[in-house]
């Protein structure tokens, strides 16, 4: 291709292309994490069977998936924004939404535990697989946005399942707390001679997308919007 006809490109054709010269390195470890994620899903419900554990059916309305998909994406964005690494910015949103994929238990088969992999542990085994085969770029990408969408799920999540199958539910000031962290580790990702981590605006981001999130979710929590939207 010669240069003319680069510059001759559309924007979109040209975006295109930079998201999928971006995206593509990164979808091995996206559909791993996709797996990894439905197995433990499994697991967590096998083991939830095993001791007779009866947990709430699916916590969201169904017709509301699409956007409950959209907040994840834009969510999993926001928070790696204070990064400026576009690598991030398809990272993030993916895999924050991806965690969602347990709700196959649940819609399609029965679940003892709605959202299964909705437990630290789960983000623990999903960090230790991305440091053992990607380093620590990636580590640190998986642990900022699975945490993102824990801090802005709403509802009550089985954090320490399947140790304990009890259900938390987080109050607007942890989910805040819990924004920065990830957004925190977003910084990291990006290695410690990086002068972004050290640059406090990049905290000041931060903390006013971690205080507009909890208050969003304090005043429309995700749950009242779902039903506004389906009526
Ligand atoms: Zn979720």
């Amino acid at each position: 291709m010669t240069a003319a006809s680069v510059d001759r490109e559309s924007f979109p054709t040209r975006f295109a292309r930079e998201v999928w010269r971006l995206g593509r390195p990164l979808l091995p470890f996206v559909a791993v994490f996709l797996l990894l994620d439905l197995g433990w899903a499994t697991l967590v419900n096998f083991l939830a069977g095993a001791v007779h554990v009866q947990s709430h059916a699916a916590s969201h309305p169904g017709q509301a998936d699409a956007v409950d998909a959209v907040w994840h994406l834009a969510t999993g964005l926001i928070v790696a924004i204070p990064a400026r690494d576009r690598r991030l910015y398809l990272l993030a949103p993916a895999l924050s939404l991806g965690l969602d994929v347990d709700h196959v238990f649940g819609l399609v088969v029965p679940a003892a535990v709605s959202r299964p992999s909705h437990t630290l542990l789960f983000v623990a085994l999903a960090v230790v697989v991305a440091l053992a085969w990607k380093g620590s770029w990636m580590a640190f990408g998986v642990g900022g946005a699975v945490l993102t969408h824990l801090a802005v799920d709403g509802g009550s999540l089985p954090l320490l399942a399947p140790v304990v199958f009890s259900r938390w539910t987080l109050s607007p000031v942890v989910e805040g707390v819990l924004v920065v962290f990830a957004g925190g580790l977003f910084l990291l990702a990006l290695g410690r001679h990086d002068k972004r981590i050290r640059d406090p605006r990049a905290w000041v981001e931060l903390g006013i997308i971690a205080v507009l999130l909890a208050i969003f979710l304090a005043l429309v929590g995700p749950l009242t919007w779902y039903s506004l939207l389906s009526g």
